[in-house]
């Protein structure tokens, strides 16, 4: 049934931006509501004394014809010539009808009908006209209410026929601006709910690396900004690791871009696990680097972390045969925490954290590679010695990737 009356509104919508459809599909309701309103009105005439009414009648059979035009209009993409025809020939259906049986049938309310429904037919209407129309409307409803009156009138109405109408009228007028402005609100409800999910989803994917599918640089920004905030408040620590892949390069050379994004997907999928608590972040900072904020974490918390770290992903047992037999895809990592809030940190933050833990990461390649270093927040001295290194498990012989 709602499909059917569907159809019944959808000439020339078909291929239309949604904002567009809907004022078409309004433009063709109001047609067809015109049309169907005007019925019961033209029945009354027909049925009561056509001799007395035929001219209201004949009238009316025109400004029917114009309401159907609309929908003809639309079918040939032609809507604003039928958003117009549709206002001209209401505003001249209601003076001319007035005319005839008067103003106490209370069909010139619709005019008050058509300014409630206006803002929604055209496309962006400027203020200055449709505050012309507006004032257009009102002038019309004020000129027939005192013009034609039951004195005035050609045809004029018995009591109680008059009445009824009048009472028809103001139902009529009522329930047609009711239903657009119902309708509408219910369209923007719908409108605002896909507009607040389809911002979620880009909020999520301007946040992920497509290729790990781990948050990104843009979200580790916001972490390090809301758990230095937090460190502040709670004086709780707080550590940064920072990890990248040894040799990456000579691996892509060997294993190609493709075997170099596997490569890449596994270490994610592999320090994933490694990080247990739900609280820490793990990023993907770039090309074959990567970031963890630890909160709530303090140096021996975040070497710890940092060692099985290492040792998972040369557990992985990806091979690297470009570097020679035997050898395996390895990372280097850098550490840096920060127990509780030092006077002058307030003046650097978290990006002086990730600072250190790339110092600290610059550090452990040049000493070697496959290793942990760490450095401390307020540490502005040459980078530490000492660095972990990792025995790597020798009758473990690596894996190609597969
Ligand atoms: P080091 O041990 O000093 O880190 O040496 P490296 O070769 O790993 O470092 P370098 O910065 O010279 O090379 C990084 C390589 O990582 C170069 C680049 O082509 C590769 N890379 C960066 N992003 C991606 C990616 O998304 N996919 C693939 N397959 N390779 C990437
Ligand atoms: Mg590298
Ligand atoms: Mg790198």
């Amino acid at each position: 049934m709602i499909d059917t009356l569907k159809k019944l509104w959808s000439p020339g919508t078909s291929g239309k931006p949604r904002g567009v459809r809907r004022r078409i599909a309004l433009c063709n309701q109001l047609g067809l509501f015109g049309t169907v309103a005007t019925v019961p009105y033209q029945l009354f005439y027909y049925s009561y004394d056509f001799s007395v009414y035929q001219g209201v009648f004949f009238a009316n059979l025109m400004f029917m014809a114009g309401y159907l035009s609309v929908l003809s209009l639309n079918h040939r993409r032609r809507h604003n010539t039928a958003s117009t025809v549709l206002l001209i020939n209401a505003c001249c259906q209601l003076g001319v009808v007035t005319w005839f049986i008067g103003t106490e049938a209370g069909v010139n309310l619709f005019y008050f009908t058509l300014a409630s429904i206006l803002a929604f037919l055209y496309e962006r209407p400027r203020a200055r006209i449709y505050a012309a129309i507006m004032a257009l409307f009102g002038g019309l409803y004020v000129v027939t209410h005192f013009l034609f009156t039951a004195d005035t009138a050609v045809a004029p109405l018995p009591s109680p026929w008059i009445d009824a109408m009048y009472v028809f009228s103001v139902a009529g007028a009522l329930m047609l601006s009711g239903i657009v402005l119902y309708l509408f609100r219910q369209q923007i409800d719908h409108a605002e709910g896909e507009l607040t999910l389809s911002n979620r989803y880009l909020e999520t994917l301007s946040n992920t690396d497509p290729l790990t599918g781990l948050a990104n640089r843009r979200a580790l920004d916001v972490a390090l900004e809301r758990e230095w905030s937090r460190l502040a408040r709670r004086q709780q620590a707080l550590s940064v690791i920072m990890f990248d892949v040894d040799h990456f390069k000579t691996f892509n050379d060997r294993y190609g871009h493709y075997g170099g994004d596997r490569c890449l997907q596994r270490i994610a999928r592999a320090a994933k696990d490694v990080i247990s608590r739900s609280p820490d972040l793990l990023v993907r900072y770039g090309g074959e680097e990567f970031a963890i904020v630890l909160p709530d974490t303090d140096e021996a918390g975040a070497r710890q972390l940092a060692q099985r770290l290492c040792a998972t992903v040369e557990a992985l047992n990806i091979s690297n045969e470009a570097l020679g037999a035997g050898a395996r895809v390895t990372i280097s990592v850098g550490v840096s925490s920060i127990t509780h809030i030092l006077p002058d940190a307030h003046e650097y933050g978290g990006a002086h954290l990730l600072k250190r833990a790339d110092e600290a990461l610059y550090q452990a390649k040049s000493s070697g590679r496959n290793q942990v270093v760490y450095r401390p927040y307020g540490h502005t001295g040459p980078v530490e010695t000492g660095a972990e290194h990792l025995v790597s498990d020798e009758t473990d012989s690596p894996t190609p990737l597969s």
